[in-house]
């Protein structure tokens, strides 16, 4: 998954809309402040080393998409079956980082029933 720039300047309305740079910008266009590699979900600035994640969103992911899988397996659906059916009593926002995080990323695991 490819990682996102964001300004992480809290006074800016780059920040608080969440408006994603491309990688070859380096400075906010709202306020001028440079920009950083943020995680795709939190916003927080990566470190050296993460993915499109930070560690903390990314922990949390593979804990969810390891739940989903022990669902799948257990009721002998797949994962993006198991994943559709938990996304029902998430919120909106929740229901995107899920959706992102799980589906977003296996897509192989796609065979339809
Ligand atoms: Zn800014
Ligand atoms: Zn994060």
């Amino acid at each position: 998954m490819k990682k996102i720039k964001g300004c992480i300047n809290p006074e800016c309305i780059a920040k608080r809309k969440k408006i994603v740079y491309a990688g070859d910008d380096y400075y906010c266009s709202k306020c001028g402040e440079p920009i950083f590699y943020v995680c795709r979900w939190c916003r927080r600035p990566l470190e050296e080393g993460d993915g499109a994640f930070c560690a903390d969103c990314q922990a949390k992911m593979d804990a969810r998409k390891q739940q989903m899988k022990d669902t799948a397996i257990k009721t002998g659906t797949t994962v993006k079956n198991a994943a559709t059916k938990a996304f029902g009593f998430l919120s909106e926002s929740s229901k995107k980082f899920y959706e992102t995080a799980i589906l977003g990323t296996e897509d192989e695991e796609n065979e339809e029933e």
